[in-house]
């Protein structure tokens, strides 16, 4: 029993033991009241950011139970602001955090400071002037320091190349900060200042503004003044397309500027928080959980600059707090303002908070002990799309410059969805084969772009609807010009000009990139190369000529050819006579012969020479070493002067010769005669005009001079009257259009090569949004090799017109007609002919001789020769000999064998004759 009650006592000792030891475990000492005071404006997302801040704090310390002690003063009543302070310091406060506005503020701070309680504020404040010290113990700024801030703004600027741009502000802080830029700005950047009233129509100020052909602004003005003045510029067309605008206000990012969306305007701004990032969407969920009388932002987005660091100051305050060392006793003290009295351990304190760094929404927060000024800080730029404001680079502090994030597909995407519901207004001027009218078919009503056909109008197709899925349509400049600078009137005309009015997005047709007109806008790669060159019209065909195969060689050349051909016959006979291997024994089995014989008489010498000048050569040949050398010394003279012949005679038969007058640019310079000329205006006419170079000086001087005008105004009428003025008139024009040309028009020709090299380009106005796009999409399409189809698909015409001789059928090269050749056959009809006269004459010599011989009648010999020389079955003719004289041998006498031979053919047609 006893064991009984002495087990039961344990179990309750130990119950009663574990208990107390549970209940001593959950044991905490009470937390100590820290007050900490706070100076807002009623209603503001601060005041629950803060209160926020410092119930998480609570939640998580275990010592320490933080109190905002809340004074209500509005936005810069600064003596409210001041006797708000003094109400909190006497209260007893460890830190003061407010007002939010500048003004207010410093005097809050000097209250604080007089008291040496710690104050912190979150407001723009200028830079200090270099001359004055920091206070002992300066105030705490938690917004990004003056000079940083300017600095970045101004690094973003040159960034965006930046070399002209206008700043807007509308209070003295503005025109401080944009001191401030100006410090870091490239000293050769233009710039300009200027005012904007608050709440009243600055409408005309910025027409003004737009007048002078202004693109970028930075516009410095509180972030609910912001849609007021952009509207305004909206309204005027100052926040149009080619209009870059960068918002300083730190919150600018939170606005929604949707409805100003179809302006266009490139806006960005600077932010230096991060609403999606995770740590800022806990603290929301934070406040949310808080219940407020002020009304808590739905969207992260609406959380501004000031509620972020309204956040990062209570953190600041109570981690300070926390981490404070042992011999810090932290309890604030009553002070009344005006009184002596000062918080003992405020300066510590105070030093203590401005060692500690944070993290907060605002990411880490440093602060420097000297100044109170925050070091280190993140910038993003931020940049307005359809979706809204997107982050297109982050500042490194470290390295002093932004690092962009974007690759060029991003920026396309991004421009896609900005431009989607733009239609692109394309200026271009008619001209083939670019851009022509389309001829409707039967019953057609042509509207909008499909009244146009062309390259240009298929490459900016390609471009903007193919690669971009962009929409445009096509307008025509008035004037049809491509686009030159009338110094008169001060003004582009043009192509150009219509981009400088801003009254055309892209400019297409051939235009030519030139400096003068890339100095006032923007071109892409160049689409095409090309360079000036002369077009002129053909020699007509020279009228065929009987006797054209004789043209390889002059006149004199035949003479110098007959002269040589009788001057070696001569000598051939000649050096024959002296030359001992020329005199032949005339009956080679007669070894021992009485006369020997030389056959080079003239006729022989002559006949050896024609036969190698003819290349046939001859069946006799001379053996002598003199007239061997001649004659091949002869064979090579007639060597080279057929080769010659030959080669000379396939020009010469096809008319294919050139006609001589101009070869080259010099030689157009060099005469008077031809006239010749350019476009008017146009960038040929600008390179002839402002060239160096002397030939084109000279040739610039004659074209300025010429009455009437060389000048045209397209070069439709260039052609035209090339091919009128009878090649009175050259036209100097860019090879791609004498290209084009020459497929067509058969009588006109280019004349030498390029005079320089260039390209078109599409051209748009500076600083356009799409500019990147638009270059990517032609150089897609050069590697693609799409320029290349569009270009044949427009030179090239349908049928060929013009076959040139090189690109004909191989037999129609050679085609002659008789008019060519003709003078061959007269020739030989002519040779043939003589031949037959000398044959008749041989013939009736013969027949005298025969008569004379047989002594027969002249004309028995004749008949009786003339029907032997008829029977053409008979192949030999007998020998007659002559009757026997004392004078003839009829041994030797070669003659005499002939002549019997025909003496009984004689006697045979006598017989003949008599039977008959
Ligand atoms: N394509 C030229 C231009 O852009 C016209 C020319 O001079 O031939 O001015």
């Amino acid at each position: 029993m006893l064991h009984q009650g002495i087990r039961d006592v344990t179990v309750v000792l130990m119950g009663l033991i574990l208990h107390t030891q549970g209940v001593l475990r959950n044991f905490q000492p009470p937390k100590t009241t820290i007050r900490i005071g706070a100076i807002f404006p009623r209603d503001t997302i601060s005041e629950v950011v803060f209160a926020s801040a410092l119930a998480q704090a609570n939640m998580e310390s275990e010592r320490y139970n933080f109190v905002m002690a809340v004074e209500y003063s509005p936005y810069g009543n600064s003596f409210t602001a001041s006797k708000a302070a003094c109400k909190l310091i006497a209260s007893g406060v460890v830190a003061i955090f407010g007002p939010t506005d500048a003004t207010s503020a410093a005097g809050v701070a000097a209250r604080a400071r007089t008291a040496k309680i710690p104050h912190i504020q979150a407001v723009w404040r200028p830079p200090p002037a270099r001359s004055l010290q920091p206070p002992s113990s300066p105030s705490i700024n938690l917004y990004p320091e003056a000079v940083a801030l300017s600095k970045a703004v101004a690094i973003f600027i040159k960034d965006s190349d930046w070399s002209t741009y206008t700043l807007l502000y509308d209070d003295d802080q503005g025109l401080i900060r944009f001191q401030e830029i100006l410090k870091h700005a490239d000293p050769e950047h233009k710039w300009l200042v200027k005012k904007l009233t608050p709440g009243e129509d600055n409408r005309s100020l910025l027409k003004t503004l737009k007048a002078t052909g202004e693109t970028r602004v930075v516009l410095d003005c509180a972030a609910d003044r912001v849609l007021d003045y952009l509207r305004q510029a909206n309204d005027v067309k100052f926040f149009e397309d080619y209009m870059s605008y960068v918002l300083m206000n730190l919150d600018a990012h939170t606005l929604d500027l949707q409805e100003l969306r179809n302006g266009m305007s490139n806006v960005t701004c600077l932010r230096i928080f991060d609403h999606s990032d995770p740590k800022t969407e806990a603290h929301l969920l934070n406040w949310q959980a808080r219940k407020s009388e002020v009304q808590i932002p739905k969207k992260t987005q609406q959380i501004t600059v000031e509620a972020a660091l309204a956040n990062d100051a209570a953190r600041l305050i109570t981690d300070a707090v926390e981490s404070a060392p042992e011999e810090f006793k932290i309890e604030a003290k009553e002070i009344e303002c005006g009184s002596e009295d000062q918080w003992e351990i405020g300066d510590d304190f105070l030093n203590h908070i401005m060692t500690n760094p944070i993290v907060g929404i605002t990411d880490k927060v440093k602060i420097d002990n000297v100044t109170g000024d925050r070091t280190k800080f993140n910038f993003e730029v931020m940049e307005l799309s359809n979706s809204g404001f997107n982050s297109i680079a982050k500042w490194d502090a470290d390295a002093g410059h932004f690092n962009y994030a974007r690759s060029a597909n991003d920026v396309s995407d991004l421009l896609a969805e900005k431009w989607q519901n733009k239609t692109f207004k394309v200026v271009s001027r008619i001209g083939a084969p670019y851009l022509v009218l389309r001829k409707p078919k039967d019953g057609e009503e042509l509207t909008g772009n499909d009244r146009y056909e062309g390259y240009s109008k298929d490459l900016i197709h390609e471009i903007l609807k193919e690669s971009l899925h962009l929409n445009y349509e096509i307008e025509i400049v008035p004037g049809n010009g491509y686009g030159s600078y009338n110094k008169e009137k001060k003004k582009w005309d043009g192509l150009v000009g219509h981009l400088l009015e801003r009254k055309a997005d892209l400019a297409i047709c051939d235009l030519t990139i030139t400096y003068d007109r890339r100095s006032v806008v923007d071109f892409t790669t160049p689409f095409m190369t090309l360079g000036i060159s002369i077009l002129y019209s053909k020699a007509p065909p020279a009228p065929p000529e009987l006797f054209s195969f004789l043209k390889p060689f002059s006149v004199d050349v035949w003479i110098y050819m007959a002269a040589a051909y009788l001057m070696v016959s001569l000598m051939l006979h000649l050096l024959a006579r002296l030359a001992p291997n020329d005199w032949e024994n005339p009956h080679p089995c007669d070894k021992s012969p009485e006369e020997l014989e030389n056959i080079w008489h003239i006729k022989n010498s002559c006949w050896l020479t024609m036969g190698s000048i003819m290349t046939q050569g001859s069946d006799i040949l001379p053996k002598g070493y003199s007239t061997r050398w001649v004659c091949g010394l002869w064979w090579f003279f007639a060597l080279i002067m057929c080769s010659s012949y030959t080669a000379n005679l396939a020009a010469f038969l096809t008319n294919a010769a050139m006609d001589d007058s101009i070869k080259s640019v010099d030689d157009l310079a060099m005469q008077t005669k031809i006239k010749y000329g350019t476009v008017l205006g146009g960038s040929t006419y600008m390179f002839f005009k402002k060239s160096n170079v002397s030939t084109y000086q000279r040739m610039w001087t004659a074209m300025e001079s010429a009455r009437p005008s060389v000048f045209l105004k397209n070069n439709d009428e260039g052609v035209d009257r090339v091919q009128k003025s009878k090649r009175q008139y050259a036209f100097l024009m860019e090879s791609t259009a004498i290209e084009y040309q020459l497929e067509r028009k058969c009588d006109l020709m280019q004349v030498g090569g390029l005079l320089d090299s260039k390209g078109y380009g599409i051209a748009m106005p500076f600083f356009s949004s799409y500019r990147t796009a638009v270059d990517n999409a032609v150089l897609k399409l050069a590697e693609s090799g799409k320029l290349v189809e569009l270009k044949n698909r427009w030179w090239k015409p349908e049928v060929e017109v013009c076959v040139s001789v090189e690109d004909g059928e191989e037999g129609a090269a050679a085609e002659l007609g008789i008019d060519n050749v003709g003078g061959v056959f007269v020739v030989l009809g002519i040779g043939c002919g003589i031949a037959a006269a000398m044959g008749f004459l041989e013939f009736m010599w013969h027949v005298r001789e025969v008569a004379i011989e047989q002594k027969m009648t002249q004309s028995e010999a004749f008949w009786a020769e003339m029907i032997f020389a008829l029977s053409f079955w008979e192949t030999e003719k007998p020998v007659q000999h002559s009757p026997p004289t004392s004078s003839a041998s009829s041994s030797t006498s070669k003659h005499s064998r002939t002549s019997s031979v025909l003496r009984s053919a004689a006697d045979l047609f006598k017989m003949d004759f008599l039977n008959k």
